[in-house]
């Protein structure tokens, strides 16, 4: 089901723990989503091996916490080099056990490595603070590693999500053990590996996986872990947060979302409907930062339908590995679950179906692009994440409505708004609570900038120069000065 690999050692499936592959035990079976078959079959780790994972990190950290910057810099800027050298193969790896479309996988690979790039740079950049003292006084701040991190990471994005976090760690002078998404281990071991090739001691860097739960109840409880760093549903970030609350540990949220795309009469067409496809159906619909309502105004309504439903309906829908696609499969059979389920609550509620609404004949995971208009509030999809290929369009009046309908949710993490109105750009911009608001855009992430939401979204950010704060502790140094 996959091409060959220049590296066909990315497809043995196994953990990496203190530099060494563990190779024995219960396997389970990671599937492509695109065909249901058995790409590898991957090493089950629990809770001893999680213990045994972070103890490395502990031994690993004395030394590596007291690297100079510019050695920690250098062996970032050696891993992005072999992560540039094995892009084709990551990518394969990627749309093979997660879906998406390659040209968007090899996308990712360059998303992941722009992390590692970007904190390989802010590692040199750890600066601290002197504040006036008094006369026999002098004070001092300086930026210290918190120490061990523990992370888990969602399937979506399968090595971005794992960058963001692993290299602002690696460059703060912390040491990590990660727990993937179970669905899409490869890529997490993949890069695990080409970091320890690149010269990243052993422990400084682990991959766990197999009984999530198991292994997620190590990373939150034990003592020596001072960091928890999670990308996922906000339900799990909520569970998370209350295991780490017993030893209070530091932590970040990146949880999910409830984007609203607000289309004003006043918007410029052609780039309101390119910003939607480009926020609605990157990675197929699953991506927490993907427009799940769409609010348009009613002078433009009609036109805009038109021109998405005339966009979407040309998507070609089919396995990410096979020529070229806009649009892969769902992820599992409960995610296509979900998104028929929300499609069908719509209808049933009064919404109409412009072009999709079914499954797609690529396949059991597939489902067709859907545009449906007349969604509401009570609708299903209003309230949940779809995480699927469904623009569901709402209607307003007022600028005053559409805020008030976008700001109706207890996600706060991405909006978008579209409007040729600056005081509107302005006003809405400020109005919008959430983390991150993209203005006539459709994409708010880059690696340059803070990721992260607000509300029940999240605690934190990613990315920019504020990411490597997340792993970094102040010190206050009081001086006594005769
Ligand atoms: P998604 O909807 O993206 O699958 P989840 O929050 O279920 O979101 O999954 C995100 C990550 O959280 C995955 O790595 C998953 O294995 C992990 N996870 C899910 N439940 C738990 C749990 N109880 N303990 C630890 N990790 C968990």
């Amino acid at each position: 089901t996959i091409p060959p690999l220049e590296r066909s050692d990315f497809l043995t499936g196994q953990p990496l723990v203190d530099g060494t592959e563990i190779c024995a035990g219960s396997t389970y079976a990671v599937t492509n989503p695109a065909t249901g078959k058995t790409l590898a079959n991957v090493v089950k780790l629990g809770a001893a091996q999680t213990r045994r994972a972070i103890e490395s990190n502990s031994r690993a950290l004395i030394d590596w916490r007291k690297r100079p910057a510019q050695e920690r810099a250098r062996l970032l800027h050696d891993w992005l080099a072999l992560v540039r050298l094995h892009r084709h193969d990551l990518g394969l790896l990627m749309t093979a056990e997660q879906g998406k479309p390659l040209a968007e996988a090899l996308g990712e690979v360059d998303y992941a490595a722009s992390f590692i790039q970007w904190f390989a740079e802010e590692a040199r950049r750890v600066y601290g603070e002197v504040i006036p003292g008094s006369a026999d006084r002098r004070i001092i701040v300086i930026r210290q590693p918190v120490g061990v991190a523990g992370a888990i990471t969602p399937w979506n994005f399968p090595a971005a999500m794992i960058t963001r976090k692993v290299a602002p760690a690696l460059a703060a002078g912390c040491t990590v053990t990660l727990k993937p998404s179970e669905l899409t281990p490869l890529t997490a071991f993949a890069l695990a590996k080409l970091a320890l090739e690149a010269g990243i001691p052993p422990g400084v860097f682990n991959v766990v996986c197999g009984d999530a739960p198991a292994i997620g109840s190590v990373l939150t409880s034990h003592p020596d872990v001072t960091k928890f760093t999670f990308t996922g549903s906000t339900a799990v970030g909520k569970l998370l947060t209350a295991q780490c609350a017993t030893t209070l540990k530091r932590v970040s949220m990146e949880l999910g979302g409830n984007a609203p795309l607000l289309v004003f009469d006043d918007a410029d067409l052609d780039q309101a409907v390119e910003g939607t496809i480009a926020s609605k159906f990157r990675n197929t619909g699953q991506t927490c930062v993907c427009a799940n309502r769409i609010l348009v105004q009613g002078g433009i309504h009609d036109r805009f339908v038109e021109a998405l439903a005339a966009r979407v309906s040309a998507f070609t829908v089919g396995n990410g590995l096979e020529g070229a696609t806009d649009q892969g499969p769902l992820i599992t059979r409960a995610a296509f679950d979900k998104v028929q389920g929300h499609v069908a609550d719509a209808i049933a509620q009064g919404g109409g179906i412009v072009t999709g609404g079914k499954r797609h004949g690529a396949g059991e995971l597939f489902f067709q692009p859907t545009v449906l208009t007349g969604a509401n509030p009570a609708m299903r999809l209003a309230d949940e994440e779809t995480f699927g290929p469904v623009a569901p369009v709402f209607r307003f009046d007022t600028e005053a409505e559409a805020l008030a309908l976008a700001n109706a949710t207890r996600s706060g993490l991405a909006a978008y708004a579209f409007t040729r109105d600056i005081d509107r750009a302005w006003r809405v911009a400020e109005g919008l609570e959430t983390g991150m608001v993209g203005m006539n855009n459709g994409i708010v992430s880059t690696e340059t900038a803070p990721f992260g939401g607000i509300k029940e979204s999240g605690l934190g950010r990613e990315g920019s120069r504020h990411g490597i704060d997340e792993f970094l502790e102040m010190k206050t140094i009081n001086l006594g000065v005769r």
